[in-house]
C-alpha cells in the first residue's frame, strides 16, 4: 500500500468502535485520509510511504473537537475582570467588546484562536455564533488549516419598543440563508456555515423554527446557548409558562442537530426531553468554574450522561483554547461534587472530546477516531517530557497528566499544521506582535477600565 505518511512504534489511542489502544502501533496517511491503523508488525510491511515518522516518542490521539468557542474574543483575552455578576459579564463586557471590533480585528482573533486550538491538540471546534465579519473570519480560518463550523451573530427578539419584530426575525432568518448558501459543508468542506444562535431568550419561536429548517434542508446543525445560570428558566417561566427545553420541545427543535450550550440549570424534566431526542449537551467547565455558574451545586450532568444524552466539551471564552484542561475538569469536578470516583472517569472525558463531539457536529463518519477511511485529523503528544513519563496508562495519563502543551504534532485533512511544536501555516511571532498592539489599541479604544488586582509597574 501506498501512504505519503507512516508513524510506526507509536502508542495509538484510537477511540475507534471497540476503544482499542495499540502499543507497538503504527498509522498510515494518504491525501487526506488514514489509509491503515494497527500494530506496527502488521502494518509497517504492508506500507510503501514516502515520509517515515519514528512514533516510539509519541501518544497518537484523534484530533480534539471543541464543541463550543467564541474565537473573536482572542482580541480581548484576559481583559475581562473575573468578580462580574453574569449580567454585567455579559452586557457590560463582553458584549461590547464583541460587537466593537472591525473586521480586520476580528480576522486577527480568528487567526489567533485557530493557532491556539491546533498547537493544543485541538483539530475541529464549532464557533459559539458570535462572528460579525463572517468573510474576514471564514478566509482567515481557511488559510490556518483548521477545521470548522461557524456562524454568525443572530438573535431577533424585538426587545426595545420601537423594535418592528418581523423585520428582525426575517433579517435574521436572511443572514442565516446567506451563510448557509455561501458557505455549505454538506459535501465534506474543511470549514462551513452552522446556524448558531445567540440562544438564552433572544430568538423568538420562528426564528428557533426557521433555523432548524434551514439546518436540516443544509445537513447543518444548530446551537445555541442556555441556562448558564437560572435566568433563562426564570424567563421562559414567566414568558411561556414552561422551562427552556419544555419550550423547545414543543417548538419541535429539539433533536441530534441541535446543541444547547451550558445547560447547568436543566431539572429532571428538562433532562428526560434532551435524553428522548437526543439533543447534544456542551459543558464548558472552566467558563462554569469562572462564571460561578454552580456547576457542582447545581449541575446534573452525571444524570445527563446516566440518561444517555450527547454530551461534549467547549472552552466558551478566550481564557484558554486548550481542550485538555476541560477534559480533567470534567473527570474531576463530579467525582468530587458527588463525592464518587467512578463519576466521569478519564475515558469519558476523552470521549467528549473526540467521537461525542463528532457526532454533535454531525462529522462522526469523517472524524473523531483513528479509523482506515476517515480524515487524518489527530495529534502526536510527546512523551519524552516529565509529565508523560514514566508511561503506563496512556488514557488516564492523557487526561490527568498531560496539557496541550505537549502536543508536538498535528495533522489536520492530511496537512500537517503544527511540526516540532510550531505551527506551519502561520507566523507565530508576527502574529503575536500583531495582536499585541491590536489588542492594546482595542481595550483603549473599548473605554472600558483596565481592572488589575495589583499595579502593573
Ligand atoms: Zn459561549
Amino acid at each position: 500500500m501506498q501512504a505519503d505518511t507512516l508513524i510506526a512504534g507509536a502508542t495509538l489511542v484510537t477511540v475507534d468502535a471497540t476503544r482499542r489502544v495499540i502499543a507497538d502501533g503504527a498509522l498510515a496517511i494518504d491525501a487526506d485520509r488514514i489509509v491503515a491503523v494497527g500494530p506496527a508488525a502488521e502494518i509497517v510491511p504492508a506500507v510503501q510511504a514516502r515520509q517515515v515518522i519514528d512514533g516510539r516518542r509519541f501518544v497518537v490521539t484523534p484530533g480534539f473537537i471543541n464543541g463550543h468557542v467564541h474565537i473573536t474574543e482572542a482580541l480581548f483575552k484576559g481583559f475581562m475582570p473575573e468578580h462580574l455578576g453574569f449580567d454585567e459579564s455579559v452586557w457590560r463586557w463582553a458584549v461590547p467588546l464583541h460587537q466593537g471590533q472591525t473586521a480586520a480585528e476580528q480576522a486577527l482573533g480568528a487567526r489567533m484562536s485557530a493557532l491556539a486550538m491546533l498547537r493544543t491538540g485541538t483539530t475541529c471546534f464549532l464557533e459559539a455564533g458570535t462572528v460579525l465579519a463572517l468573510d474576514a473570519v471564514m478566509e482567515a480560518l481557511h488559510q490556518t488549516g483548521i477545521r470548522a463550523r461557524v456562524g454568525r451573530w443572530v438573535l431577533d427578539r424585538a426587545f426595545a419598543p420601537g423594535d418592528d419584530q418581523g423585520a428582525m426575525t426575517d433579517a435574521a432568518l436572511a443572514l442565516l440563508r446567506d451563510e448557509l448558501d455561501r458557505y455549505p459543508g454538506h459535501d465534506g468542506q474543511r470549514i462551513a456555515a452552522w446556524p448558531l444562535l445567540i440562544g438564552h431568550n433572544t430568538a423568538t419561536d420562528a426564528l428557533w423554527q426557521g433555523a432548524r429548517r434551514l439546518a436540516d434542508a443544509h445537513g447543518a446543525g444548530i446551537s445555541a446557548h442556555m441556562s448558564p445560570a437560572p435566568g433563562d428558566a426564570d424567563w421562559y417561566l414567566a414568558n411561556t409558562g414552561r422551562r427552556p427545553v419544555e419550550h423547545l420541545a414543543r417548538l419541535g427543535v429539539l433533536g441530534p442537530g441541535l446543541s444547547l450550550t451550558h445547560m447547568v440549570h436543566a431539572d429532571a424534566a428538562e433532562i428526560a426531553l434532551l435524553a428522548e431526542t437526543g439533543t447534544n449537551v456542551i459543558h464548558c467547565p472552566s467558563a462554569a468554574l469562572k462564571g460561578g455558574y454552580g456547576t457542582t451545586r447545581t449541575g446534573r450532568f452525571p444524570e445527563m450522561a446516566e440518561a444517555g444524552i450527547n454530551l461534549l466539551l467547549g472552552t466558551d471564552g478566550a481564557d484558554t483554547a486548550d481542550l485538555m484542561r476541560p477534559m480533567t475538569l470534567m473527570a474531576g469536578l463530579f467525582k468530587d461534587a458527588r463525592c464518587d470516583t467512578a463519576v466521569f472517569p478519564a475515558r469519558r472525558a476523552l470521549e467528549m472530546a473526540t467521537v461525542n463531539a463528532a457526532r454533535a457536529l454531525r462529522l462522526d463518519s469523517q472524524i473523531g477516531s483513528l479509523a482506515v477511511g476517515k480524515k487524518a485529523d489527530l495529534v502526536l503528544h510527546d512523551t519524552e517530557r516529565p509529565e508523560w513519563r514514566p508511561l503506563l496508562n496512556p488514557v488516564d495519563q492523557l487526561v490527568w497528566c498531560a496539557g496541550g502543551g505537549g502536543v508536538h504534532s498535528v495533522w489536520v485533512d492530511g496537512q500537517r499544521v503544527v511540526e516540532d511544536y510550531r505551527c506551519t501555516t502561520i507566523d507565530e511571532a508576527a502574529l503575536y506582535e500583531e495582536i499585541q498592539q491590536a489588542a492594546e489599541a482595542y481595550v483603549r479604544r473599548s473605554g472600558l477600565p483596565p481592572v488589575v488586582p495589583w499595579p502593573v509597574p
